[in-house]
Order: structure tokens, then sequence, then C-alpha cells
């Protein structure tokens, strides 16, 4: 029997406001996604690894990926 097994990051929504979009120069609806790491057996996520790429803030305008801090700027 043929086990697949891998790496997977899944992105989960952790918190949604508003804040100032650098890219469209105003006030924006944000969402904070964080990228967990987990343990995949046949492309299904089973164990989280902990680590992985961290937290992105993606303005829901523009779609751009910000540093996760963004939001506490200014
Ligand atoms: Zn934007």
């Amino acid at each position: 029997m043929l086990i697949i097994f891998g790496v997977k990051d899944k992105a989960t929504t952790t918190e949604t406001g508003t804040f100032h979009c650098p890219v469209c120069q105003s006030s924006q609806r944000f969402e904070r996604k964080t990228m967990k790491r987990y343990f995949s057996l046949f492309f299904i996520p089973l164990i989280p690894l902990g680590g992985g790429p961290g937290s992105v803030v993606q303005c829901q305008n523009c779609g751009t990926q910000l540093p996760p801090d963004i939001t506490r700027r200014g």
C-alpha cells in the first residue's frame, strides 16, 4: 500500500477589522490569516507542527498581503 504524506500550510482567519491600508491609502477591511504548518497524510492536515510562515494581514479591498503588525501602527 502506498502511503502519501507531507507537510502542508493551512491558513486560518484569526481576526477581522478595519485598518489604514497603505496601498489603497484609505481605511479598509482586513483579515488576519495565521499560517500553520501541519503534517499531512493523504493530503489531509492531521498534526499541527508549530512554526510555519506566521501570520499576514490581507486588505479585503486590494488583496495585498501586509506584515502582521501593520494594524498596530499609527
Ligand atoms: Zn488595500
